[in-house]
């Protein structure tokens, strides 16, 4: 069956113009599965019976199936969504600090990208997600998170998958979720996460409303970041910093460094200095992340201690580095813990 949340706001229109039904009426629809988070045609309640029942019988608005929730201490939900061919993705609503919300979703089934301190990593990839596929994990946290029609929430790509290995359905998704007939999303609310693919980020800076770029860079040199990426391979740093520093980067804006700290590998006084060196020239803000255990990782997280005189030796050199509290450590719903841990098929 079609579906129609893979189609853009103007695609829309169009399907609904072949059917000879005035553009009011598409106008309509969008405002439903969009603003009010209809999941069915039932319950558009202006349209027509007979209407709802023939975009019924062709159309389908939602692609995931909730499979299984689990609740974090600190309020932190972990999603399980099964898809069309029962493949299993997982999205996180992480409630912030600042009383906003955060959407943590997944772009693909999987991952290729081999990142040795990712859970993730483990399961390869099955394949990419549709558009519609990122547009309903976040319909259905939206719907969750119980927002107001003017409360703000930012998406981050952070989840299962390298958005940037699908960067056709990821800017897709987004040219939906920005649309002012759909969600209407700022793109400054929209972060993409990419472990640092130079061609992706060569694409994405033709874009005419990029996204935020966070880059998970993990190492200021290469040979300590291939012991943990695979992908530093083909994208070695040098090639990473120069396209970053040709990304049409909006004045007041910066792009955001993660760093996974990982005991005795990447936490040592010369990997924090070499930082600043490395970025020089770049407007940029570091995030560390201790390193999240997942059952059967090799890593450990390096200790408080160490951890705040990495952080430390950023500070004097004038660097905005903030460690990251993980969320939802409790229920695998931490950065690089995601696996869905239901297997990737439903059983
Ligand atoms: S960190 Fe991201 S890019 Fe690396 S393996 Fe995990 S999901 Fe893939």
């Amino acid at each position: 069956m079609k579906t129609l949340t893979d189609l853009s706001p103007s695609e829309v229109r169009d399907v609904f113009r072949e059917m000879r039904l005035p553009s009011f009426r598409s106008d309509q629809i969008l405002q439903w599965i969009y603003k009010t988070g209809a999941t069915s045609f039932q319950e558009m309640t202006n349209l027509s019976k007979s209407l709802r029942e023939k975009l019924t019988a062709e159309w389908q608005l939602d692609s995931l199936r909730e499979v299984k929730r689990n609740k974090a201490k600190d309020g932190t939900i972990k999603f399980g969504f099964s898809l069309h061919d029962s493949h299993i993705i997982e999205s996180v609503l992480i409630p912030m600090e600042t009383g906003k919300q955060t959407f943590c979703i997944s772009s693909q089934v999987g991952c290729t990208m081999g990142c040795k301190f990712c859970n993730t990593a483990r399961m390869g990839l099955t394949r990419n997600l549709t558009a519609s596929e990122i547009v309903c994990q976040v319909l259905h946290l939206y719907r969750e998170a119980e927002l107001s029609e003017n409360q703000a929430f930012n998406v981050v790509f952070m989840g299962m998958g390298e958005p940037l290995a699908n960067l056709d359905n990821v800017l897709k998704a987004i040219a939906i979720l920005t649309d002012k007939n759909a969600m209407n999303l700022s793109r400054r609310r929209i972060t993409v996460s990419t472990c640092g693919i130079v061609n992706g980020i060569r694409r994405l800076a033709r874009e005419p409303h990029p996204p935020q770029l966070a880059i998970s860079l993990n190492a200021a040199d290469d040979e300590t970041r291939l012991k943990i990426m695979p992908i530093t391979e083909g994208n070695p740093l040098s090639e990473l910093l120069d396209q970053l520093k040709r990304y049409p980067l909006p004045p007041r804006e910066r792009f955001t460094f993660e760093y996974v700290l990982i005991r005795d590998v990447n936490d040592r006084d010369e990997d924090a200095a070499n930082l600043p060196r490395l970025l020089n020239k770049l407007r940029y803000k570091i995030n560390l992340i201790p390193f999240n255990p997942f059952p059967g990782s090799d890593f450990l997280a390096p200790d408080t201690a160490r951890i705040e005189a990495f952080q430390q030796i950023l500070f004097k050199k004038n660097v905005t580095a903030t460690i990251r509290k993980s969320k939802g450590q409790d229920i695998q719903g931490a950065c690089g813990q995601l696996a869905a841990s239901l297997g990737t098929e439903l059983e």
